[in-house]
């Protein structure tokens, strides 16, 4: 199989037939072995129906059916385990990317990246305040904060090279740091631009509190970026400044209180130095922990610490010590 298509759907009877469509034309001159798979993800619509439907009439799709609605993170990560192909392309099902575009992020592959991350430059010209200036900060800053230099995190349509991808394990709503992940694995990562098109039927299933979320993933992933293999050195560090913070507050209340300028009850210093005294030593402890958590996290999976690119001379085997 060269190529796997994982396409999560959620509530878009209307727009499946039309995407098959655009799919199959684009698909079959590619002179490729593919596959495309349907992850519905618990649609209350007749979803499931148009896509058994579907999947009997064109052999090369391939639908996964999940019980109830779980999310379009858990619903690609389903996807992906499924997927046969040496490149998988993930896109959204709602006709807002368009299938014509798979050719030329194969091209881009080719020349030698891992990761081809979908751009769409032209969304949102009309909505510059509620829209395109929210979404344009929030590319920024996890472009600055990750390293890794891409406009349009949140657009699915990216195709990925199967190494970097299979061992991904998705939680929450990680789906837009995938490219951050293959960054992890060693991936190389570049980017172009793709069409948009608004959505032709339903509307988003996602609203304004997706900002804060986003928020979050991005603090979590950056301190998993920086410190998964070294957590004592934040927790450590940042409970070493709130201990300094506490012994210097109880250094002035003393000094305050000796050369009789001040009681210690006329100051907030007591509180401020138990305050930050007690929050130091708990940050010192998880940081302890962990460590620990860590230790089983690779340990247990057998999860290797470093990606290896290739390794030159190793199949020999040893000689034979007789
Ligand atoms: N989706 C999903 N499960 C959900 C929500 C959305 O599988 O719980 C799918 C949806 O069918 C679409 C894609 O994820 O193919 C993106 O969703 P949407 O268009 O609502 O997001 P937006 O384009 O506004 O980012
Ligand atoms: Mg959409």
């Amino acid at each position: 199989m060269d190529l796997s298509v994982v396409i999560p759907v959620y509530n878009e009877a209307q727009s499946l037939p039309e995407l098959v469509e655009r799919l199959h034309a684009t698909l079959a001159s590619l002179q490729l072995k593919y596959e495309v798979i349907f992850v519905d993800d618990g649609s209350r619509d007749s979803s499931p129906k148009v896509l058994r439907q579907l999947a009997e009439e064109y052999p090369w799709i391939k639908v996964i059916l999940l019980r109830r609605n779980y999310g379009q993170t858990s619903a690609l990560q389903t996807g992906i385990q499924h997927a046969r192909g040496e490149i998988v392309v993930l896109m959204d099902s709602d006709l807002e990317n368009d299938p014509a575009d798979i050719p030329r992020l194969l091209d881009k592959l080719r020349e030698g990246y891992d990761v081809v991350s979908g751009w769409r430059q032209n969304r949102w010209q009309n909505q510059w305040f509620t829209r395109r200036l929210p979404s344009m900060t929030a590319n920024m800053l996890i472009s600055r904060l990750s390293g890794v230099h891409l406009h349009d995190y949140g657009c699915t349509l990216k195709a990925y090279r199967r190494e970097v991808i299979s061992s991904v394990r998705l939680y929450g709503r990680m789906h837009r740091f995938i490219p951050i992940y293959a960054k992890w694995e060693g991936g190389r990562i570049t980017e172009i631009p793709v069409s948009y098109q608004p959505r032709k039927y339903g509307k988003s299933h996602y609203g304004f509190s997706r900002i804060i979320s986003v928020l979050l993933d991005l603090l979590l992933i950056i301190f998993l970026d920086r410190y998964i293999q070294r957590p004592m050195q934040f927790f450590g560090g940042v409970g070493l400044v709130s201990i300094l913070l506490g012994v210097f507050s109880m250094g002035l209340a003393i000094y305050y209180k000796l050369t009789g300028q001040k009681d210690l009850v006329q100051t907030p210093l007591p509180i401020f130095t138990a305050l930050f005294i007690s929050v130091g030593v708990v940050l010192l402890l998880n940081g302890i922990i962990a460590e620990l958590l860590i230790r089983v996290y690779y340990e247990a999976a057998d999860r290797p610490l470093v990606q290896t690119r290739d390794k030159l001379n190793f199949e020999t085997p040893l000689p034979n010590p007789s």
